[in-house]
């Protein structure tokens, strides 16, 4: 994989790109790969955006988003223009498998592929050109210093704020995770005087939720968290018929493992729910803790070191049980508490 930096001089000349992230596009995924749209656009390349499947309603106000192709919707007009497509933007994820159903049609696409990503051991032999940076807080970020490192900062207008802000704000948990740096700050001070309204981006996002979907976040605290108070650990474990019962959309569930993460003490925080098709699992920490390995070696998964995620096609009980005794093997770290 060459250098992001190699790429700049190349952009002079008019291409079709496709841009694409990983499947379920959360904030950061949709916000960087919309900027990313709406800065190439705006150079005149011929651009589309390509989201493996379909994402979460409180994402749609992001402009551009109405232009998204879902490839599980619309696989063979994407299948096309993944094959015509000179180059491949790959945001926000690292391994190909992270895109579902487009896995093999990237792999066998012949396009350039260029990553921007900050999620841990990238799959880097399928891609030409790319950074992967894990000490960045979002992809947002990266496409910020992309955009401004290709020479073209006085590009970024009003979209590309909104779009870069909803990345590394959604990222960074507005703000308070350790990734963000002074870089970060002084990022949103730059978009903030090319136009950006943030707190319009912070309404869209976290006020835009169905009355069900909050009832629901009752219902699963009370009756569907489990407290291990000796392994500073929380469990939430959501069955499929809660998700019907209280029609959870795509996304309704984001943000809920954090929840378990504001008990005292808490250190590790999970949550198994049961999409039908696989259980989801998703993994916080505080410290010392090490998701990403934890998602790797249990869940078929990955992500960062205090974050990351994975899915099993095991019955939920199962998958239950699996965390248990994965948490009983990791008590020495997990019953001592360091910050
Ligand atoms: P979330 O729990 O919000 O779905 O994901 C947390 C982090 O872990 C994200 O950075 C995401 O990219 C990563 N992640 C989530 N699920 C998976 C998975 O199944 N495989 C891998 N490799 N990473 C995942
Ligand atoms: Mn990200």
């Amino acid at each position: 994989m060459q250098p992001i930096q190699h790429v700049f001089p190349q952009l002079k000349d008019a291409k079709k790109i496709v841009i694409t992230t990983h499947q379920k596009p959360d904030g950061d995924a949709m916000g960087s790969s919309l900027a990313m749209f709406h800065f190439l656009t705006s150079m005149g390349h011929d651009v589309k955006v390509i989201s493996p499947t379909n994402w979460a309603s409180f994402l749609s106000w992001m402009p551009g988003s109405n232009k998204v192709l879902d490839y599980e919707r619309n696989t063979e007009i994407a299948n096309s223009l993944i094959e015509q497509s000179d180059w491949i933007f790959c945001l926000d994820f690292n391994i190909l498998s992270r895109t579902k159903n487009m896995e093999n049609v990237l792999l066998q696409s012949k396009a350039v592929k260029i990553l921007i990503d900050h999620h841990q051991q990238p799959q880097v032999a399928v891609f030409q050109y790319g950074e992967s940076d894990t000490s960045k807080s979002s992809t947002a970020e990266m496409v910020f210093d992309f955009i401004v490192g290709s020479g073209f900062d006085h590009l970024i207008d009003e979209n590309i704020a909104q779009c870069l802000y909803a990345g590394v704000m959604t990222d960074t948990g507005s703000f308070r995770f350790p990734s963000t740096s002074s870089d970060v700050h002084q990022m949103v001070a730059h978009l903030m005087k090319r136009g950006l309204k943030h707190s319009i981006v912070h309404e869209n996002l976290f006020d835009n939720f169905s009355e069900n979907r909050l009832r629901f976040i009752g219902n699963t605290l009370l009756n569907r968290m489990e407290v291990f108070y000796e392994y500073n650990t929380a469990l939430i474990a959501i069955p499929q018929q809660d998700l019907i019962k209280f029609d959870i959309k795509t996304g309704d569930t984001e943000g809920l493992v954090n929840y378990s993460l504001s008990i005292e003490g808490i250190k590790l925080a999970a949550i198994i729910i049961d999409r039908g098709e696989e259980r989801k699992c998703s993994f916080r920490s505080k410290g010392d803790f090490d998701v990403n390995t934890f998602a790797r070696t249990y869940f078929n998964g990955g992500g960062h070191y205090n974050a990351a995620g994975g899915f099993s096609v095991e019955p939920l009980d199962a998958v239950v049980a699996k965390f248990k005794s994965a948490m009983a093997e990791n008590k020495e770290q997990l019953s001592s508490y360091q910050f």
